[in-house]
């Protein structure tokens, strides 16, 4: 406690966004305006707010591993998730996990809401599929499957931390329906414009 105080001192913590002193995100950068809804073929997406300026830096800082940054996205998205829902969040490949010690989205998913998270998407491949024959892309076309528990027809809600074609979004929806989940809703941190 007292190193912590010390360190506060010599290096006080900055916004997550804009690097001003003060935790997590500063009031200038927490995405507070009107939730943004678009619509993807099966399911809604709703952003807090849009992919650019101090949103973007405060979703790298978050990347990178600034829990005090999920701790102020994860309490924007518990007032707006209904809490009858289960989230499961989008993973990042096992590698990026491995690489960075953590999945910055599965951690903002778990302190909004505890126990109701059930992380059972896995991804099996990168996203990037340049270079490969035909053959490997087909086997590569599933991208996510379900580890977690059985669903049994409970609704859930997909969390990822940026949607932008929504391609992604809409993969992990197939999964969690072949898991028996129902899912018509995703929830982001922030949209691209
Ligand atoms: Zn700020």
């Amino acid at each position: 406690m007292a190193l912590r105080m010390l360190l506060d001192f010599v290096f006080p913590p900055q916004c997550g966004g804009c690097e001003r002193i003060g935790s997590g995100l500063c009031n200038t950068c927490l995405p507070r305006g009107p939730q943004i809804d678009r619509k993807l073929p099966t399911l809604k997406v709703s952003a807090l707010g849009i992919y650019d300026g101090a949103v973007r830096h405060a979703i790298l800082s978050l990347k990178n591993g600034r829990r005090d940054v999920a701790e102020a996205f994860a309490e924007r998205l518990r007032a707006r998730i209904s809490a009858n829902a289960i989230a499961v969040p989008v993973p990042t490949t096992a590698a990026r996990r491995r690489q960075r010690g953590f999945d910055g989205c599965e951690l903002v998913a778990r302190l909004a809401f505890g126990s109701h998270v059930n992380a059972g998407l896995v991804q099996v491949r990168g996203e990037t599929q340049r270079g490969r024959g035909r053959e490997a892309r087909l086997i590569v076309r599933q991208r996510f499957i379900w580890r977690g528990p059985p669903l049994n027809g409970a609704r859930v809600v997909l969390l990822d931390d940026v949607v932008t074609t929504g391609a992604t979004l809409e993969a992990c929806a197939a999964t969690v329906r072949g898991a028996e989940g129902v899912v018509s809703e995703a929830w982001v941190i922030a949209t691209v414009p």
